[in-house]
């Protein structure tokens, strides 16, 4: 499969972007960077989005990238996200006051709504267009769940934030071919109570985590806070694991 990373940051700036990736060209897991870097003919082949949690970071460009596909002549976009973090997509910001819940406007063009809401029950596997997509809770400040997909054989987890957690491990061990795992590293290692205080991982916590994967993938750490990018890497090709590395804004093949 092909990843797009198109925001591997914890933070944004000119150069660096908030958490979105785009597989096969559409299916999105995180929508922090989307509409900001595709094209309005792009964002109209994206079927689907994943959603692991509702932090502005990781869903900036969703109420844009719903808004566009209401004045596009294309299928509706489905949202998936775990039930509770669902729940607070809509009562927080699909609420008609943030933005409309435009789940409930008709399309002038399709004559139907431009998105359909998918809240997932974590843990049972849903499968859309021949993908099977799992989501499974790990430990964030707030409700959050990672997600496993399945596509033509080939499987990839997205922890999208999070702490220490061992579900999504365990669920990803057992998962036949494994070939990437997208992870965190978001401060760096003198930062470590910053960090367990807030629900992420370190470098030294990001190595803890990896014994606990057993698949043989790459393993990336993704949502680096951006002053701190270049002691973060450091720190992480120092954990001497051939298969950790950082999340680069690039294209994968996989
Ligand atoms: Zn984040
Ligand atoms: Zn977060």
């Amino acid at each position: 499969m092909r990843l797009k990373v198109l925001g591997a940051y914890g933070a944004s700036d000119a150069e660096h972007n908030l958490t979105g990736y785009l597989i096969d060209d559409w299916l999105a897991v995180d929508a922090g960077t989307l509409t900001s870097k595709l094209s309005f003919a792009q964002q109209a082949r994206i079927q689907a989005v994943f959603i692991t949690h509702p932090h502005a970071d990781h869903i900036r460009d969703l109420p844009h990238l719903i808004h566009n596909r209401f004045s596009q002549n294309a299928a509706a976009l489905t949202v998936f996200a775990s039930k509770e973090v669902m729940q607070l997509l809509t009562d927080n910001v699909f609420n008609g006051i943030v933005w409309p819940d435009f789940s409930k406007l008709i399309s002038p063009l399709t004559k139907a709504p431009a998105v359909i809401y998918r809240p997932m029950a974590p843990g049972k596997k849903v499968m859309f267009n021949e993908v099977g997509l799992t989501a499974v809770n790990v430990h964030h400040q707030i409700p959050a769940a990672g997600v496993i997909v399945e596509m033509n054989g080939q499987a990839i987890t997205f922890t999208g934030d999070t702490g220490p957690t061992s579900e999504i491990w365990k669920r990803t061990n057992k998962t036949p071919n494994v070939v990437a795992v997208v992870t965190e590293a978001s401060f760096p290692n003198d930062q470590q109570s910053l960090a367990d205080e807030t629900a992420h991982l370190s470098p030294n916590t990001f190595g803890d985590e990896l014994k606990k994967i057993t698949v043989d993938a790459p393993v990336y750490a993704s949502h680096r806070k951006i002053p701190f990018e270049r002691d973060i890497e450091s720190q992480i090709r120092n954990l001497r694991d051939r298969r950790a590395r950082v999340l680069l804004e690039k294209n994968y093949t996989l």
